[in-house]
């Protein structure tokens, strides 16, 4: 069971911040996965009256404040003009559209969950994460750090005209994904680069890239064979979802997949 001592609105960034210095503080987020724990939390700190709720598009970027629910990610129109379907599948499985509408996005990247479809999803693209007293860095750096005392502020992804797709396979519906991909393609530096994140092997997502040049014609057999290459670099575990091999598996298809969709839709 959870336990709480205090409950602090915070009424600042600087007062959130100092409070959750303390050990045994924690920010709360939509508190859905928190409120599952066994933990005992001296003090809680609230940030919703921080304005950290909102979405704000400017030429460059698209800055997702930590306080964002999921569902203001599947109804963002401006993701959606970016990259299609993509960010509203890859939190459409999460649960149900109540859960969607607490869970947010700060809780979702701070806690690095293994499982993580948002995680998933917004390692592929050109993604920044802004943090309190760390600065803004590259999510992928992120990713990599222990979970310390700062506090995410907001989700910062560089617009780009990258062609983005993100598929997940689960046992059933609402469940944790057994795998979850997503394929990001655009130009960088002149070059054809290609993106793979891999989330749910059960290890959390991990970003690999590569500079190929496909033709938007490539055959059947040309697009599975880079799936399988790509597929193949990242390292996979077993639970009770499914093996290593099953996940490498389902990884292959759902990249193969991915790209053939890209390559179809041309770029
Ligand atoms: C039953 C269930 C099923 C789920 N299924 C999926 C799924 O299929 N796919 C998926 O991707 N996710 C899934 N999730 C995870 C969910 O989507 C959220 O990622 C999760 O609930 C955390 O978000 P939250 O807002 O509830 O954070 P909280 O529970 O409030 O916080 C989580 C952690 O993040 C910290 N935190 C929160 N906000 C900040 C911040 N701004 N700065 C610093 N630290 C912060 C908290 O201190 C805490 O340690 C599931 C969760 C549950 C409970």
């Amino acid at each position: 069971m959870l336990t709480i001592g205090n409950y602090v609105k915070a009424k600042t960034l600087e007062e959130a911040y100092e409070l959750n210095q303390a050990r045994s503080s924690r920010v709360m987020g939509g508190m859905m996965w928190m409120r599952l724990g066994n933990a005992k939390v001296k003090t809680v700190i609230d940030l919703s009256g921080l304005g950290l709720d909102q979405i704000e598009e400017s030429d460059n970027v698209i800055k997702i404040g930590a306080m964002c629910t999921l569902r203001q990610l599947e109804q963002c129109e401006a993701l959606r003009e970016l990259y299609g379907d993509g960010i509203a599948e890859s939190v459409r499985h999460i649960v149900g559209v109540q859960f969607r509408n607490q869970a947010t996005v700060g809780g979702s990247i701070y806690g690095r969950f293994g499982f993580s479809d948002v995680l998933t999803a917004f390692l592929a693209l050109d993604t920044f994460v802004e943090l309190y007293d760390g600065g803004t860095i590259r999510l992928s750096e992120f990713v990599k750090r222990k979970p310390d005392k700062d506090i995410l502020l907001s989700v910062i992804v560089r617009k780009s005209r990258r062609k983005f797709r993100y598929e997940s396979i689960r046992q059933t519906k609402t469940d944790f994904p057994v795998i979850a991909c997503s394929v990001v393609t655009g130009m960088v530096h002149g070059k054809e680069t290609w993106y793979f994140s891999v989330g749910a092997r059960p290890m959390k997502a991990e970003l690999l890239e590569k500079q190929w040049e496909i033709p938007d014609n490539a055959s059947e057999e040309v697009i599975a064979d880079y799936a399988r290459q790509a597929a193949a670099e990242f390292t996979y575990g077993t639970n009770m979802r499914g093996s290593a091999g099953y996940r490498q598996h389902l990884a292959e298809v759902l990249i193969r997949r991915e790209m053939a969709s890209i390559l179809a839709e041309g770029r």
